[in-house]
């Protein structure tokens, strides 16, 4: 029998250069000597798809041998980065250049840097893509996590990108120890709603039936940021995980606590995958009631419920092509909403944002260690200064409770 691929996320780093509103990652950056080395990454399993994401990966000056070794084992790989080493990601592209890069753009000019706390983080990371676009690369897009405050740019966002013929991949808020948050929120639900409809309209006017897809996605972000629950199963750790950067293999990262199937540092990945406390967590995950519409968990449960999906996307396909406008009010919610049969607040009880929560950040002991006394910015800008960047931040006042 043909040995089953997996779908896997490797986070190779938690240093980050970026100073995202909605993340704090930057403020908890794992130790260099710790990250995951070409060794562990030897030892993961067939992969038919696979993203590197951080932390910023590119801080990781290896990140090539990390690549190369990971094209031994997976058929598609993916990037995610804030693009701000324009340098490195061009150089990689010679090499690689099957490879998907996506570039976190929060807006138009002054609201990406503003969410990002990067001055110069929107010309960045469009010249970048630009100069990939330019090279040729054919798997080249953006990344967008939306929330109030860059909501009205979601669509000129998505025809900036369509124009330079560019994939478009939308997030909205999440809390997690991945972003080391708990108090990320929509405030104002409708104006969100009100733009992922606008998009998902014009997604469904194209004639692509990816993007017809992606509207889909986008109508399970409307649900989700309304607190309700996941349009599809969550299947995370049965056929897809994610390993850190201590090689510690979980389901995903939209968990509050780190949940560790095993680590791959020590183990063999079929005593890993095949170990209780992986069942242990995979039976946790049955009962998640997180309900994350994150493209991670989402794209593997979209393939694997192709039959729950095809119905909404060609009936709105249809009403498309008769001239019929997607509405957010499809979703009984946003009615109920906008009826008062339910409260602002009874929602935000919905969601998982959690004010008095102690934020477990996933650090091993030794990066904690490092950090005492001193700021995560702090020990990463000298990492970046001394890699010969220089960065042009906005200072964060934002005070974090981390156990
Ligand atoms: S969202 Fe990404 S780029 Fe922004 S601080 Fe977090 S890890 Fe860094
Ligand atoms: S809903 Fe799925 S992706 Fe989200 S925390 Fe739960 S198991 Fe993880």
């Amino acid at each position: 029998m043909a040995e089953k691929k997996l779908n896997g996320t490797v986070i190779v780093t938690y240093r980050c250069n970026a100073r995202c509103s909605m993340c704090n990652r930057y403020k908890a950056p794992s130790r260099q000597e710790e990250e995951i080395s070409l060794e562990t990454i030897k030892k993961l399993p067939k992969m038919y798809f696979t993203n590197i994401t951080g932390g910023e990966p590119f801080i990781r000056t290896d990140l090539k041998e990390v690549v190369r070794e990971l094209y031994k084992k997976s058929d598609r790989i993916v990037i995610s980065t804030n693009g701000f080493f324009t340098d490195r990601i061009i150089d990689l592209c010679k090499e690689f250049p099957q490879i998907g890069i996506r570039i976190s753009i929060e807006g138009l000019e002054k609201t990406n840097n503003e969410i990002r706390g990067l001055n110069d983080g929107y010309q960045r990371g469009y010249t970048t893509l630009k100069k990939l676009r330019d090279m040729g690369m054919k798997d080249v897009g953006f990344g967008m996590t939306v929330q109030d405050k860059n909501a009205p740019d979601l669509v000129p966002l998505y025809e900036i990108s369509n124009k330079m013929g560019m994939e478009f991949a939308t997030a909205s808020l999440h809390n997690s120890f991945y972003f080391v948050e708990a108090k990320n929120i929509i405030h104002d639900r409708p104006m969100v709603a009100k733009n992922f409809e606008n998009l998902v309209n014009e997604l469904l006017k194209s004639n692509s039936p990816k993007k017809w897809f992606r509207a889909y996605f986008n109508h399970g972000l409307i649900n989700y940021i309304y607190g309700q629950k996941r349009l599809l199963p969550c299947d995370m750790s049965f056929d897809t995980f994610f390993i850190d950067p201590y090689g510690d293999v979980m389901p995903c990262n939209g968990t509050k606590d780190k949940e560790v199937m095993g680590n791959l540092n020590r183990q063999s990945w079929d005593e890993l995958w095949n170990s209780p406390e992986a069942e242990k967590v995979r039976r946790k995950v049955r009962c998640c009631d997180r309900d994350c519409w994150m493209i991670g968990s989402v794209s593997p449960a979209m393939h694997k419920y192709i039959y729950r999906v095809i119905p909404w996307v060609m009936w709105h396909k249809l009403k498309s092509m008769l001239g019929m406008k997607y509405s957010m009010f499809e979703n009984k919610i946003c009615r109920d909403l906008r009826d008062g049969k339910v409260t602002k607040e009874e929602l935000d009880k919905c969601s998982t944002c959690d004010m008095c929560a102690t934020i477990n950040n996933g650090l091993s002991d030794d990066s904690k260690e490092a950090l005492k006394g001193k700021r995560g910015e702090d020990i990463v800008n000298a990492d970046v200064a001394s890699q010969g960047y220089e960065t042009t931040k906005m200072e964060t006042n934002r005070e974090i409770e981390i156990k």
